[in-house]
């Protein structure tokens, strides 16, 4: 029995499951991580993600923070506006900060510890790489082209033209997995229609961690502090949401032009505001795959489930996958079961899949309920935010459910060892 087990994909997904397995199984299994894109260094798209509490605690459990933390910034309060561009003034219908005179000063999520964190995606990348390395993965630049299950193992045709027996595959190759659709597993999804578009902008004031939401006609338009830039210059990202030919034609105008648009719409809380990165535009999707493993196969991350970026919960949704799969890996190898197979897999599945689907609903039907302008669905869901402002329960368990802190998770979630 092979007791090897090959990642395909080096994403953020891909590497961390590839730690998790190394730290936890050690010398007794050989763990690949295999992704063409491992000879460059530093991928061109280079953008900050909000990490939510539970991810960081898995990277806490992990030994990897403390590299990732002096770069980046915690989000210690959040506001949400629902307004149009063109409004000045654009009243705060809910907020997730520090409610005055509570000793909660790590910020909104728990005391001592904000309910997510600021990280670049390439000091995550750099960082889980050279964990990887330092553990003991192997890390492959080449690509897993094809795989064929045989009795007691999967064989895996690589791109660089080897073969390899493995116990199991882990497809973690993204949204547009090839290894998924090879295994005839299907998928349901469907395009938004809009883009997603990332940048960088310098500004004049202190964002003092705050993150802001402003649900526009078009779509939400995210703004998410960063840490100061080297000069010791304030910046912030945005993720702002327009109807994929608007954001083209956005796209394709003078930089001057472009900060004029994106000016009215961030606002002019932290002062005069300035592009500091190119712009970029995602065309944005919703997909799920019908099922999260198959014969010798367990899809994580994107390969399993593409979200709307609403909710800043893509990547977060991987590492919940991360850590399941590798509780369900560790679990079957102590019990002497079969890494690949169904018991051993059948546990992943289970925590995952509807968890994934109901994440997936739910910045389905928040996209939907705010990318538009009609009177009464505006009167309605004002109505709503400005009720759930006033129930510091109901706002509580949104903060833990946004931060990945609800009950039930693996233990390499509420960092501890696997
Ligand atoms: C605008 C926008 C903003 C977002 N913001 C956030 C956020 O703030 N927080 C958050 O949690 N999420 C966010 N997300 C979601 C997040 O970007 C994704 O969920 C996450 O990057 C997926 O990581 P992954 O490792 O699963 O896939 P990917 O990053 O797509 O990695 C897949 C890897 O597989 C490799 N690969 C492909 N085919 C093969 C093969 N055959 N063999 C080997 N390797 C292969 C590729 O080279 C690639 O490196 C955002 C998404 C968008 C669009």
């Amino acid at each position: 029995m092979s007791r090897r087990i090959v990642i395909a994909g080096g994403g953020l997904v891909g590497l961390g499951l590839g730690l998790a397995l190394k730290q936890a199984l050690g010398a007794s299994h050989e763990i690949v991580v295999a992704d063409p894109a491992f000879v460059a260094p530093d991928r061109p798209d280079d953008r900050a993600f909000a990490i939510a509490a539970a991810g960081r605690r898995m990277f806490g459990a992990l030994g990897v923070w403390a590299a990732m933390e002096p770069g980046s910034q915690p989000i210690t309060d959040m506001v949400i506006t629902d307004s149009r561009t063109r409004d000045v003034v654009r009243p705060a219908y809910l907020t997730f900060g520090e409610p005055a005179g509570e000793a909660n000063h790590g910020g909104p999520a728990e005391a001592g510890e904000p309910f997510a964190h600021m990280v670049w995606s390439k000091v995550i990348n750099r960082t889980l790489g050279e964990a990887c390395r330092a553990s003991g993965v192997e890390l492959r630049a080449t690509a897993v082209e094809a795989a064929t299950v045989e009795p007691g193992r999967v064989r895996l045709d690589l791109g660089d033209g080897e073969s390899l027996g493995a116990a199991l595959l882990v497809a973690a190759d993204g949204a547009r997995s090839r290894l998924r659709e090879g295994a005839g597993i299907g998928w349901t999804g469907w395009a938004y229609g809009q883009s997603g578009i990332v940048a960088t902008i310098g500004h004049e004031r202190d964002h003092g961690g705050r993150a802001v939401e402003h649900f526009l006609p078009a779509g939400p338009f995210a703004i998410l502090p960063l840490p100061r830039s080297d000069d010791g210059g304030f910046r912030s990202s945005i993720v702002w949401t327009e109807r994929g030919a608007d954001a083209s034609a956005l796209l394709a105008l003078a930089p001057e032009d472009l900060t004029q648009e994106i000016e009215s719409r961030f606002g002019l809380a932290l002062g005069a505001i300035r592009l500091a990165s190119p712009a970029r535009a995602y065309p944005l999707n919703f997909g799920i795959a019908r099922r999260f493993i198959a014969p010798r196969l367990a899809l994580v991350g994107d390969a399993a489930h593409v979200i709307h970026p609403i909710a800043g919960q893509g990547l977060n949704l991987g590492l919940k996958d991360v850590a399941a799969l590798a509780q369900a890996i560790v679990d079957a190898a102590r019990l002497g079961l079969d890494i690949g197979g169904d018991e051993a897999l059948r546990p992943y599945e289970a925590a995952r899949r509807f968890d994934a689907v109901a994440m997936g609903a739910a910045t389905d039907g928040l996209n939907r309920l705010f990318s538009n302008d009609l009177g009464p669905v505006r009167l309605a869901r004002d109505l709503g935010l400005g009720l759930v402002d006033r129930m510091p329960r109901l706002k509580r368990r949104l903060i833990a459910e946004a931060a990945g802190l609800k009950g039930g998770e693996p233990r390499l979630l509420k960092g501890e060892a696997l």
